[in-house]
């Protein structure tokens, strides 16, 4: 088991594997994209499944795969087609844009992968195209339907930028209120790796669930798991659920399971602080488990008990990078 210096047990791995896009979301990244790493500084796939393997042997038993977005890599099946081998590992979980993901739904049902989250952050067409600076919001909708009706657990991602898409909050809502899915409004993070400061934000959780409960009043609490970053609840009447992230008020760190490696190798134990270590020359180096395996105990034993406490190790802006390098 891997626990933390606060007693948390941490068994949840966010994988990035690449921190290239094919869009360019407006609370992501600039327009012209950021510095993407060269083919060199990525892990490869050999290297990422070491990486996965040790990590379960150590105790992590969900991985969820983000990025950058997942599909850009040519290779990804093959990664997952090895983590869906790995003993130990109960959960397999894929985070997506879900514009390339439609050649592999057969094969990733066969696999066992069972939660895809799709980021989409508008149910109208411009506004997709306003906010992603791209065009592709008929194959992202025809995916998203064909994984609810090939029986993935699906959950939205949906941002809520002010000024941008607050109108489709009740939408979302109205369109999938008929489905299995589970409809997840987050807090942005007000970066986006460009100019953008990490400063406040008007639609946080709360502005969020009484604009929701404005329109349906009739609603209940769900019980979620303690590990869970979203609050969730049910509308009356509503097969779907929807949830509110508060990733920019952050009070869901006393029971963070987390540990994240970026497609780089860095290893990072809080999304608000800086990477605690680098792993892609210890994996390409000699005594590779044993260094990795005490680089991970080193972090994980060092963790910040709060994003807040995290946040003071950056000097100025709270991320250098945007999200597309660190998976979310
Ligand atoms: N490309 C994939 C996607 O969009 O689902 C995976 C990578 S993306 C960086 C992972 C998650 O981070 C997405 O759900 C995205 O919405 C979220 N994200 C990106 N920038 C964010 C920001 N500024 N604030 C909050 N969430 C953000
Ligand atoms: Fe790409 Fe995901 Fe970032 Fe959008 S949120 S630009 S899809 S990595």
């Amino acid at each position: 088991m891997l626990i933390d210096n606060h007693n948390r047990n941490i068994n949840y791995l966010r994988l990035a594997v690449t921190d290239r896009c094919n869009l360019r979301c407006n609370y992501c990244m600039p327009a012209e994209g950021i510095n993407f790493a060269k083919k060199d500084e990525l892990l490869t796939t050999n290297e990422l499944k070491t990486v996965a393997k040790l990590l379960v042997d150590m105790g992590i038993d969900k991985i969820r795969l983000t990025g950058g977005e997942p599909f850009v890599r040519k290779d990804l099946m093959e990664l997952l087609h090895f983590l869906s081998g790995l003993e130990g590992l109960n959960d397999i979980s894929v985070t997506t844009n879900a514009t390339l993901i439609g050649p592999h739904i057969v094969q990733l049902k066969k696999m066992g992968v069972k939660n895809i989250n799709v980021s989409l952050d508008a149910i109208n067409k411009d506004t997709f195209e306003h906010i992603t600076r791209r065009n592709n919001y008929d194959i992202v909708r025809e995916n998203l339907y064909r994984l609810i009706d090939g029986g993935f657990n699906v959950r939205i991602n949906f941002i809520v930028l002010d000024g941008q898409n607050e109108q489709d909050i009740i939408r979302m809502l109205e369109e999938m209120k008929d489905f299995p899915v589970g409809v997840r409004f987050l807090e942005e993070m007000p970066f986006n790796g460009g100019s953008k400061a990490f400063g406040s934000i008007k639609w946080d959780h709360k502005a969020i669930l009484n604009h929701i409960v404005s329109h349906y009043p009739n609603y209940k609490k769900l019980e979620s798991p303690k590990t869970s970053t979203s609050v969730n609840y049910q509308i009356e009447g509503h097969r779907s659920t929807f949830g509110i992230i508060p990733s920019f008020s952050r009070t869901f760190c006393g029971s963070c399971n987390r540990l994240r490696v970026t497609a780089k190798g860095d290893v990072i134990t809080c999304l608000y602080g800086k990477p605690k270590a680098n792993i892609r020359d210890l994996v390409r180096g000699e005594n590779s488990i044993e260094r990795i395996r005490l680089a991970i105990e080193n972090a994980v034993g060092t963790r910040a008990k709060t994003g807040f406490e995290a946040q003071r190790e950056h000097e100025a802006s709270v991320f250098e990078a945007s999200m597309t390098s660190i998976g979310g």
